[in-house]
């Protein structure tokens, strides 16, 4: 019998993991070396190592014109471009975001002391409600945030009629969804301004770096003003601004990155498809779908247990792979409103937010990305599957150890 197809060779058991080194999920994908290091070599030479450099520059233009918006304004991170355009735009007393999401969706609000008003999800889309959106609306709403869960665009339109009809800000945490279209029209043109992260842990990366799009002429110039301390021009501040300033480092890894844009997401969908063929059939585990018509960037493989179906529960399939080195990863578990401070600030969150809850408890995602090899996908899978198949008999042989 090969490794892992009787619960016998499971490492939980034996102690001995599939994989020597771990895998984990958000490996970094590196792009073009050469690319970068000539780069690099420049960046010293001219000693301009921030501050609307040469890289910075170009790579906003590149930027802009792949999301299709007039204007790129790159940050530090996605946090920072979070906070800074909350407070661009004006947001202020409450505004509406999911809690299936990522935790500086709502802290970029509580950090500037506005209330996150946590929505459930649409459980088929992982994504904001929007039929629940209008009865969280106060006389103190300013806004909603939607996010990209997963790359997979939220209810765009919907919620643009509810903010247009009700005279709120709407801004997309893009986060997940670089070089994601809908409706054929990439994300970063859409809301008041969508905002995209370039983490080490994203599919792109410039190591740590951030995006706001719009097409916004005044709230880009604002926003620019804010990212830069308030400088309008030497000795001259016009604005109450903070540091936000992407570094010429991560704007060289940024361009370099670009270059290897195409490849990254070819790589991530042939990943995802073999994902796929390989636990077809399954019951209980479900891979979730992307739309075929859209961009879309395959960063996250994402596996939907149904433990009503499934022989084995989410938490047991999680720990066996651990066992293995594979670091599979339960997100956004257990939900933004089960964390601090939020979960202090209101502790009767849950019994809004049934399909988050429920949601939470099922997900878990599986590396992918360029360190992941077809031969590592095929092995996961298998251990998957023989969980799975004897699911009763594992949890039984645990209890009993
Ligand atoms: C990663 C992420 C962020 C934060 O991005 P950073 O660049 O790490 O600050 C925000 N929202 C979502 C949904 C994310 O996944």
């Amino acid at each position: 019998m090969s490794r892992a197809e009787t619960i016998d060779t499971l490492a939980i058991f034996t102690g001995k993991p599939a994989f020597p080194e771990k895998l984990y999920v958000g490996r970094p994908n590196i792009g073009n070396r050469d690319s970068f290091m000539e780069r690099i070599g420049d960046i010293l030479d001219r000693r301009w190592l921030t501050n609307e450099g040469r890289y910075a520059q170009e790579f906003e233009s590149r930027l802009a014109e792949l999301a299709g918006v007039r204007h790129c304004i790159t940050m530090c991170n996605a946090t920072i471009a979070l906070e800074i355009t909350i407070r661009a735009l004006g947001l202020a007393g409450e505004v509406i975001v999911p809690s299936f999401t990522f935790i500086a969706t709502p802290h970029s609000l509580q950090w500037q002391e506005i209330t996150p008003v946590f929505c459930d999800i649409d459980p088929l889309t992982h994504n904001m409600d929007p039929r629940r959106v209008e009865e969280l609306i106060t006389p103190r709403t300013t806004g909603i945030i939607g996010v990209h869960v997963w790359g997979r665009p939220c209810a765009v339109e919907p919620l643009t009629e509810i903010a247009r009809r009700r005279g709120l800000k709407l801004l997309f945490d893009a986060a997940h969804a670089f070089g994601c279209s809908h409706r054929g029209e990439a994300i970063g043109g859409f809301g008041d301004a969508e905002v995209f992260s370039f983490h080490a842990t994203k599919f792109f990366n410039t190591f740590e770096g951030g995006a706001v799009a719009t097409n916004n002429d005044e709230l880009a110039a604002k926003i620019r003003l804010m990212k830069n301390f308030g400088f309008a021009g030497y000795d001259r501040v016009v604005y109450l601004g903070t540091n936000g300033k992407m570094t010429e480092v991560s704007a060289a890894m940024g361009l370099s990155s670009l270059e290897s844009l195409d490849q990254f997401i070819a790589v991530n969908r042939r990943n995802y498809l073999l994902y796929r063929e390989e636990l077809s059939g399954l019951p209980g585990v479900g891979v979730i779908s992307y739309d075929e018509r859209e961009r879309n960037n395959f960063q996250y493989l994402v596996l939907e247990i149904d433990e009503e179906v499934s022989r084995i529960s989410r938490d047991l399939l999680m720990e066996i792979l651990h066992g293995e080195n594979v670091l599979a990863r339960r997100y956004f578990y257990p939900g933004c409103h089960r964390m601090e401070p939020y979960a202090s600030y209101f502790p009767h969150a849950r019994l809004l937010l049934p399909a988050t809850e429920q949601l939470a408890g099922r997900v878990l995602v599986l590396p992918t990305g360029t360190a992941v090899s077809d031969s590592d996908i095929a092995t996961i899978c298998r251990i998957i599957r023989t969980a799975v198949a004897h699911g009763a008999e594992i949890s039984e042989r645990l209890g009993a150890r």
